[in-house]
């Protein structure tokens, strides 16, 4: 459809016969001839466009995260007759319409059509009119032959040692650079990020023979394939009621509340089963981190060719292909992260949502949706049950099951009655006080490592922050070094020597200097993952450590790799940020130590305290898992802060029952429905004015809804633009949402730049 001069892609919401207003255009085209989304689908997007109010096309674009991709992957090439014709056109030097150019620059090689519709402007209709003279044949490519044709994500690069002769081009020296810095395979779509042109150079350096390109494997392992269990009386019980859920056909929402290692996973694949056994399909959501190969491989070897995996670390046409296999009816199993809730899957009977208490099914772009509660509105509309399964359940969550808005599902136990590991707290102000040293690991957890290398037992070392030093100041003016996009500050990396922003990816070289008065005294301070591997090094010298935070892992495959190698015993320590906390199931680990449990704590975030304890819970519940007892050691300065104390003793229910008195105290969600209304502009006077008049429109505030603001957000300048916020808390959803219209119709009337209004319902994040 052309708007302006640019043709874009629309989905077509209803077919009917009265005169719509407006300026209307023709349709060029229709790309699909059988709809893409059903009836059910549609609706489910206008409740999430209203429920988020997020405009419906932006809605519709992220339900269809491959429709693009589906018609791309076409290669064009000549038949006999078109080779003829074109041979014809050849003679007949007067035939110069752009269908006769594009059978000529097709008499050589075969073309893509992306590449065609690049140079063709009108190369769509012309390929379908040649194509049905027959002088063309299509091909899909799933696999491209050239593997320099690939996508870069699908291909890996690695050195091979031979160097290129003559002059290379400066992007081709910077990758190389780059490779040599960083040895070992690599994700070319990730490397492209770090260097420019990587692309580009990669190809051209492996035409030159001094790269080795493979193919990204998408070999999913089933290696891991684990044999059922026979359930326990309590997983047993927790599948009972799920499964008269099912049978029943009717929409019910389960919290399976199981502690660490309790066998929630069997319950799930058992749960799966009922669904199939009903001749229905099934859903399951994973947090991003967790859908690894190794766990795609346990699905397949579970339910065999049944299931598609969709896996944001596949290519294109890979994830392409995945949902194909669900559109057409042949998967009835479907494991995804966040956007795999949207799934074209027919006769929906269950959908699980693992981890559901974890942020990444939040969405923090438009539409920020949150994929659990679209799960939950998904299965309302297909009359499917839902199963919400961990071991710290969110506030919100738990409390709709106290209001017996779910059902709860209680696993209290670990599997074969395995204890819970013990859990210590390290006061850190008290150690400084008996040493005298500011160190990074108490004399408690160095002798508790060094008995585990001793034993030869695992340990898992957390510390929730990447980098080396968390941030480089003056001791001559106390400058801190700071993004220059963002108020934030800077975070030393060692191993690629720059200060690092971690919201928007600036980076600079260390400076010798202070940027303020020219002092020499510049110094590092804070501890970061990098800097505990190091120390742990020091140490320990003969130790085998590995790291896995976002800065050792350049993709998921890779992220696998490590895991893997821990699992199989070539690490003794495996240092991490939050990415180790969740879901492993590594038995030989017996110690894990967190280097600090503070660091969330001090965030502005009503969920601050709840996000300390579920991941000192969820990392602690990394011990003792197989048949040797778990020790857990946490370091704080906060020992008396009731999420360490209540994390400590594995306590969710006292937990809940604190926060839940500080929540509706505070007239916090699940009390009030809450939303955030960020107002940015790239200057400070336009953000400023601009969340005064919205501000102004606001007023007075209906009954029952407080609008906070606006106010300097907690990051006040972010990507190189200035932000101001309103917090809104509301009695009701219906309240909320007209507030929310009307600051959207003012900001639409007063013609904003679209980008400058953010809505953020059930906001996870306040930064
Ligand atoms: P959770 O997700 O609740 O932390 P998992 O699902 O990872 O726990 O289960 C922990 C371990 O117990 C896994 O190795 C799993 O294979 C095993 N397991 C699960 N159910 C049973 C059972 N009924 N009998 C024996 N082992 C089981
Ligand atoms: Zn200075
Ligand atoms: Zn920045």
């Amino acid at each position: 459809m052309p708007f302006g001069p640019r043709k874009l892609t629309g989905v077509i919401l209803a077919c009917h016969d009265d005169k719509p207003e407006g300026n209307l255009r023709d349709a060029l085209r229709l790309i699909d001839s059988e709809p893409v989304l059903s009836h059910d689908m549609i609706a489910l997007a206008r409740w999430i466009s209203g429920y988020y109010c997020a405009p419906l096309g932006e809605v519709l674009r992220s339900m269809l995260p491959l429709a693009s991709e589906i018609r791309s992957g076409k290669i064009y090439s000549l038949t006999d007759s078109g080779r003829d014709a074109a041979r014809q056109l050849f003679l007949d030097a007067s035939a110069d319409d752009q269908a006769a150019n594009l059978l000529r620059a097709l008499e050589g090689r075969s073309l893509s059509a992306g590449y065609l519709k690049k140079k063709f402007p009108l190369a769509d209709k012309i390929l379908r009119s040649l194509e049905k003279k027959g002088f063309l044949v299509a091909e899909h490519t799933h696999e491209s032959r050239d593997p320099l044709r690939a996508a870069s994500q699908s291909m890996r690069i690695q050195l091979n040692g031979k160097d290129p002769e003559g002059k290379l081009p400066k992007a081709e020296r910077e990758l190389i650079a780059f490779l040599q810095l960083h040895p070992g395979t690599h994700n070319l779509g990730e490397v492209e990020q770090q260097v420019k042109n990587a692309s580009t150079a990669a190809r051209a350096l492996a035409r030159k023979g001094a790269l080795t390109v493979t193919r990204e494997e998408t070999q999913v392992s089933s290696g891991y394939a684990k044999t059922s269990h026979q359930l326990n009386p309590a997983q047993q019980a927790a599948l009972d009621s799920i499964r008269l859920g099912i049978e029943s056909r009717e929409f019910r929402t389960f919290l399976l509340h199981g502690v660490t290692g309790s066998g929630k996973t069997e319950v799930y694949l058992k749960a799966i089963d009922a669904a199939l056994a009903c001749g229905r399909s099934a859903l399951l959501m994973v947090p991003e981190i967790a859908l690894t190969p190794a766990m795609a491989g346990q699905f397949f070897s579970r339910f065999g060719n049944r299931v598609a995996i969709l896996h944001s670390a596949f290519s294109d046409s890979e994830r392409t292909e995945q949902w194909r296999k669900i559109r057409s009816g042949s998967a009835w199993v479907v494991v995804g992260t966040r956007s795999g809730v949207f799934a074209p899957v027919r006769d929906l009977g269950l959908i699980v949502v693992d981890e559901e208490h974890d942020q990444s099914y939040k969405q923090e772009e438009t539409p920020r949706y949150n994929g659990r509660d679209v799960a939950i509105v998904r299965a309302q509309h297909a009359g499917a049950c839902v199963v919400l399964g961990s071991a710290t359940p969110s506030l919100e969550s738990r409390y709709n099951a106290e209001k017996g808005k779910y059902t709860l599902l209680e696993l209290s136990e670990r599997i074969e009655s395995r204890p819970m590991p013990r859990v210590d707290l390290i006061d850190m102000r008290q150690e400084f006080l008996e040493t005298r040293k500011q160190a990074t690991f108490s004399r408690a957890m160095l002798d508790q490592f060094e008995a585990r290398l001793d034993s030869g037992e695992q340990t898992i070392v957390l510390l929730n922050r990447r980098g080396f030093s968390t941030f480089v100041a003056c001791r001559a003016c106390g400058e801190r070094v700071q993004c220059i996009n963002c108020s934030l500050t800077l975070t030393f990396h060692r191993r690629d020597r720059r200060l690092l922003c971690h919201y928007c990816n600036y980076a600079e070289k260390v400076p010798s200097l202070c940027p303020k008065c020219q002092s020499e005294h510049i110094y590092f301070l804070g501890v970061g993952s990098e800097k505990v591997e190091e120390e742990l090094h020091n140490q320990f010298p003969t130790a085998r450590i590995a790291r896995l935070d976002r800065d050792t892992i350049t993709g998921k495959r890779h992220y696998e790799t490590i895991l893997q190698g821990f699992r199989d015993r070539d690490f003794d320590i495996l240092v991490g940020t939050q990415m180790i906390a969740k879901g492993h199931d590594i038995p030989n680990v017996t110690l894990v130590g967190v280097v600090s449990a503070d660091i969330g704590l001090g965030m502005p975030d009503f969920r601050a305290a709840e996000r300390t304890f579920q991941l000192l819970t969820q990392v602690a519940g990394r011990a003792g898992r197989g048949s040797l007892p778990g020790v857990v050691l946490v370091q704080t300065i906060n020992p008396d802060h009731y999420a360490i104390r209540l994390a400590a003793a594995q306590d969710y229910q006292a937990f809940y029952e604190k926060e839940l008195q500080f929540r509706r105290f505070m007239h916090y969600p699940p009390f009030t429905a809450m939303a955030n209304i960020l107002v940015r502009s790239e200057k400070q006077e336009d953000a400023l004015r601009m969340s005064a008049e919205l501000g102004q429109h606001l007023e007075p505030a209906p009954e029952k809804i407080k609008v906070m603001g606006p106010a300097e957000a907690p990051v006040p300048r972010l990507k190189a633009e200035y932000r101001y916020q309103f917090l809104i808390k509301a009695a009701s959803r219906k309240s909320l949402n007209e507030l929310l219209r009307r600051a959207q119709d003012f900001t639409r009337a007063q013609k904003w730049n679209a980008t400058a209004l953010v809505i953020d319902v059930d906001p996870f994040t306040l930064t």
